[in-house]
């Protein structure tokens, strides 16, 4: 039985920084709370009563790991194999949808959204939960639920910003429907411990769609965007972080912003390299949740879904997408789309799909153990994880990196702050630059001593 209180939630996870906001704890039945967006535009859940017990729900408060949920919920399927990085699975691919404008319209290949619609095709699902542009005043997208194909449609593409999912929860308890559930790998671990923990959610919810994930943003970055094209924060309307161009490789990708500038709707189509601040490795913005978590590419979803980055797939810019299948269900409808030729999809080596995440599976395996033990060290609690702290397996330049980094994402929550209380873009842009300079440098040095050593190659080999 579990004896933990909301005050110790509350003490732990919430006061230490390890929340990402899920709004699981708000979800379980009868309590009372609410969970809204804070200064730093992150969504922070607060209880009514701190003294009442809390169920195990929390993916950061529980004890029980990913590994151990994946064998509970896969290990008896026919087929099923095991990797260190991608937890079980049936088979992995590479590939895209090549019918309708799945394609298209989806952040990658458009495999997301194809999958939900052929559920919701063959009534194995009535609805889906998942994150669609928000009608509220001042919030771009929220978690909703689609019932057909146009509306779950409107809510393809990846959103780099804060979501919730206990008022969209509170909605899926009163209705008697079956749903397919999206999110990034916490949001699946929490809805499935949702599931283990209160029957009505496990009646209704039956299929799980998970997206790899490299971390979660606050409101504040899809504001630093805007801001730096003239759009002010409070004029931002609306946002498209993966805008594809016609040719080119898939990595270079545009973003899409549409507001009011000097007082007249604009829409502004840029590059994602162009902007400042968009490098995902900098970390602006991050929750610290993120940098607490050891599941890349959702090892508790029937299927997780991710951007393919490798050299064989980045020149084609429609876009594809990395599949890891672990229900037989999916793995059928998978294989009829393959013989249908709906889907382009290739078998590859799990290990591919590892290599095409290398940088996410480096910074939450490798530079993990690092941080947490710099935690146990100082004696601050911090989630179970599970790999082990240890200081002494990093070098100087990957400790350095891991220190600046969390620098980084820390000091752009405080620093967009003052800029708006300054009304000023340029004042975030003053007070990121030391740091800013301080992380490239790591990089620049490393591409010297990578030119140094292919030249040494060089001259050995002659
Ligand atoms: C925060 C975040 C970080 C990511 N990081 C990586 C990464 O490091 N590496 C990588 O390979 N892929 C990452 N992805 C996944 C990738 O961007 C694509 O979402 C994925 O490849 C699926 O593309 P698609 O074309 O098949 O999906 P689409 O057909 O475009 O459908 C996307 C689906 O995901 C849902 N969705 C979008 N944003 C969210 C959200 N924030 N929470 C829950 N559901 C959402 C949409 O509602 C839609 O149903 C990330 C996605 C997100 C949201
Ligand atoms: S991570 Fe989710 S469940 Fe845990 S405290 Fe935050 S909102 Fe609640
Ligand atoms: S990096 Fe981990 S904690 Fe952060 S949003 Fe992704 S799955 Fe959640």
């Amino acid at each position: 039985m579990n004896m933990h209180s909301y005050r110790d939630l509350k003490e732990k996870v919430i006061d230490n920084g390890y929340c990402i906001g899920c709004g699981a704890c708000l979800s379980a039945d009868g309590v009372n709370g609410t969970n809204e967006l804070d200064s730093y535009g992150m969504f922070k859940p607060s209880f009514n009563d701190l003294d009442a017990p809390i169920s195990d729900v929390c993916p950061f408060f529980t004890s029980r790991n990913e590994s151990e949920l994946g064998e509970m919920l896969f290990s008896g399927f026919e087929g099923i194999k095991q990797n260190e990085f991608l937890g079980y699975y049936i088979e992995t691919y590479a590939g895209y949808v090549r019918k309708d404008d799945f394609r298209k319209r989806g952040s990658s290949g458009g495999f997301v959204t194809w999958i939900l619609s052929r559920l919701l095709e063959e009534r194995l699902i009535d609805a889906v939960i998942h994150v669609k542009p928000s009608g509220k005043k001042g919030i771009l997208f929220e978690y909703g639920i689609s019932s057909d194909l146009e509306e779950l449609r409107k809510g393809a593409k990846s959103k780099y910003y804060p979501v919730e999912f206990s008022e969209v929860l509170a909605e899926v308890r009163k209705t008697r429907k079956k749903y397919a559930f999206v999110g990034v790998p916490c949001f699946v671990k929490a809805m499935r411990l949702l599931c283990i923990n209160d029957k009505e959610f496990a009646d209704r919810v039956s299929s799980f769609v998970g997206l790899v994930c490299g971390h979660l943003k606050s409101s504040r970055f899809s504001e630093m965007l805007a801001w730096q094209k003239g759009v002010k924060p409070e004029d931002l309307r609306g946002i498209d972080f993966r805008w594809k161009y016609p040719s080119g490789p898939a990595s270079e990708y545009g973003i899409k912003i549409s507001g009011e500038k000097n007082g007249e709707m604009v829409t502004i189509t840029e590059k994602a390299n162009s902007f400042y601040g968009y490098n995902w490795g900098y970390g602006f913005f991050k929750y610290k949740a993120c940098d607490y978590c050891d599941d890349v590419v959702s090892e508790t979803a029937d299927v997780s879904v991710g951007d393919a980055w490798l050299p064989e797939y980045l020149n084609d810019s429609g876009g594809t997408n990395v599949v890891i299948v672990r229900n037989p269900v999916i793995k059928k409808i998978v294989d009829l789309g393959i013989k249908e030729s709906t889907l382009k999809l290739d078998v590859l080596d799990p290990e591919e799909i590892v290599k095409s995440q290398e940088g996410g599976f480096r910074h939450r395996k490798d530079l993990l153990v690092y941080r947490i033990a710099l935690l146990k060290n100082h004696g601050i609690w911090f989630p179970q994880k599970r790999v082990e702290p240890s200081l002494d397996n990093l070098d100087i330049r990957y400790r350095k990196i891991t220190f600046l980094r969390t620098q980084l994402a820390e000091k752009s929550h405080l620093a967009f702050k003052e800029a708006l209380r300054t009304d000023d873009f340029e004042v975030f842009q003053e007070q990121m630059q030391s740091l800013v300079e301080k992380y490239d440098s790591l990089y620049k040095r490393s591409f010297a001593s990578k030119a140094l050593s292919k030249i040494k190659r060089f001259f050995r080999s002659e």
